[in-house]
Formats: C-alpha cells, structure tokens, sequence
C-alpha cells in the first residue's frame, strides 16, 4: 500500500483515459501522501504505440506546454493504435519549477534503471525501464536546456549497438524534419531514459527545444511540428494535430547530423568566473576560434581568460548564467557528421 509504485490505466481499453502513476511518499503534510503524476491515454484498435513524455526535468517548459496542448487536441478518432502522454514526468521538479525533485534531491535522467524500494525518483525510473516502457514501440522523450541554459533546437538518440536499430532511429529522427539532430554516446549502461528505452527492446527518440526557463513561438513551433511529424510517420495520425506549425519554426526542414561523442566538444569552467559568451547557439565555428572569456570578478587586475573552441562545428548549447563555478558546461559544440 505504502510503497512501491502503481497506475490506474486501464492500457487495453479503447478511447480515451486521464490516470495517474502514483507514488506512495510519506511526508509531515500527509503520512500517506502519494505523488500523483498525470497520465492522458487515447488507443483506437490495435497499431503503433507511442509514448511522449516531457517534465523529465520539471524546468523545460516546452514539452510540458506542447503535450499539455495535445492532451486537448488529440481525440480518440484522430489516431490508429496507442498514445500515452505524460507531459509532467518528474511532477515534484514540475511543481518547483526546478530540474530535480525537491522530495528527494535526484536528477530522474540519472536515475535509470531505478531501484523499486528507492526514493521516488529511483522508482518511477524503475517503473518506467520495466514496465511501462515496454508496453509501447516508441518513446519521445523531450527535454530542452533549463533555467541555465541555452539549447539549439534538436531532436536527439543514442547511439544503438545493433545497426538495424540505429537505422530505424535515425529514420524517425528524419521524418521529425528539424534542422540539426545529435547522434550522442553516452553508452548502454548510462542511467538516462534513452539508455533505457535501449534495455527496453523499444525505440528511444529525444530532443532538446530551447531552454531559458522559457518558451518562445520558434521553439514551440518546432516541437509542435516535431511531434505532428512524427505522428504522422509512425501511422498513428493522418494529418498533422497542430495546426501551425512547420511554418512558423525557422528550425525546421533540411535535416543535417551532428554528433556529440568527445570530451574535446564541450568547454567548462576550471574556476570561479563570470562567462562572457563569444557565440550563440546555431553558430558554425572552427577550431581555435575564441568561444568566450572568463573573467574574474574578484581581481579586475587580471586579464580575462580567453576560452577557445577544440573542435569545428556548430554550437549546440551555452551556459546562460553568467555567475560560472569550477565544473560548469559553457559551451557545447556539435560535430557535423557525415550525410545520412
Ligand atoms: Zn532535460
């Protein structure tokens, strides 16, 4: 009862369904306190099965607004098969507008495989990687840059160890028709929802959407288009669900591959520093280029240091808080792979 982790979906039933993943916690408010998460769920006979998340981390408004706007566009009628919308994931991060659960202090995107008698986090990663994951062909995990930072609109997966796997990733990636997608590796082992997905036999698609701790029309848009897209090339819409979309996204069309797989790509922070940025997401830099400077504020004696990109390509995130501490990503630049 106190314990563990349970839903109220009734997953094979057609039409459509509003539950919730709960999550018994016990605190001072409510000794049977139990974390409700929403879930929206529409099935319309048998087909494609799609999972769409967002609220991973409770500050990436994005997906939390596009997928709330879905849950009133999407009607049972409108799809063949299976969509489950979760657009609040981590719902105590949701709440506290911030990117881990304030109940417990974990980072849900480093919590897989999750611990089923772990703190709540570790539970639901536990009930995500082993259940629910595995009723669906396809998740869409979407996340975006945070208060923090600043993130070129792309859509994202992990490398996969099987080539036909790869493929099939990759074609989704394409058929979503956003401007960049980032090829990561992170490994199999790593404890985040597209590793997951990975151990889960399904399909792992993710993508980042601006960040900020705000929206704007462009990146909404891009989402918005990434989604009807993608709905669309698996069969379980026959026309587009948002009806403004590709339009009105400068992200979109003519995709091209980035990868994100050395250490060399990113630069941090090696002390206390105010980060003055020398480029801006989505600019094309080379190698050796000044990426930014960092300066001290405590000594305005001493010069500023110049901060120089490793590698060329183009710029896919950067700290957005000046105030930078040793340990701190400033700048993250993704390689252009080789055509698809
Ligand atoms: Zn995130």
């Amino acid at each position: 009862m106190h314990t563990g982790v349970f839903t109220d979906i009734p997953f094979d039933q057609d039409g459509q369904h509003h539950g919730f993943i709960s999550i018994p916690f016990s605190v001072d408010r409510s000794p049977y306190y139990q974390i409700k998460i929403p879930v929206y769920r529409l099935k319309n006979g048998d087909g494609p099965r799609l999972l769409l998340m967002a609220g991973n981390h409770g500050d990436e408004y994005e997906g939390e607004i596009c997928l709330s706007k879905l849950t009133r566009l999407l009607k049972p009628q409108d799809i063949q098969g299976e969509v489950t919308l979760i657009p609040f994931l981590n719902l105590p991060a949701v709440m506290a507008a911030r990117r881990g659960s304030p109940l417990d202090h974990e980072n849900l995107n480093r919590c897989f495989p999750g611990d089923p008698s772990g703190t709540p986090s570790r539970r639901l990663a536990y009930y995500l990687e082993h259940d629910l994951f595995g009723r669906h062909d396809v998740v869409f995990d979407i996340h975006s840059g945070g208060t923090t930072m600043a993130h070129l609109p792309l859509v994202l997966a992990e490398e996969q160890e099987k080539q036909e796997r790869m493929q099939a990733v990759e074609s989704l990636l394409s058929c979503m028709d956003v401007r960049y997608a980032l090829i990561a590796r992170n490994g199999a082992q790593a404890p985040t929802s597209m590793a997951a997905a990975a151990r889960a036999g399904i399909l792992g698609i993710s993508g980042e959407f601006g960040g900020g701790g705000a929206v704007t029309p462009h990146t909404l848009a891009t989402l918005e288009h990434a989604l009807n897209q993608l709905m669309l090339k698996l069969g379980i819409t026959r026309e587009r669900i948002f009806p403004h979309s590709a339009e009105n996204s400068p992200y979109t069309g003519s995709m091209s591959f980035l990868s994100l797989t050395s250490h060399e790509q990113a630069i941090y922070a090696t002390r206390r520093g105010w980060f003055e940025p020398a480029a801006e997401v989505g600019d094309e830099v080379r190698e050796g280029q000044t990426a930014g400077w960092l300066h001290d504020f405590q000594d305005c004696t001493a010069p500023q240091k110049e901060l120089k990109f490793k590698v060329s390509g183009v710029v896919i995130s950067r700290r957005l808080s000046v105030d930078s501490e040793a340990g701190d990503c400033l700048i993250q630049v993704g390689v252009l792979a080789a055509a698809h």
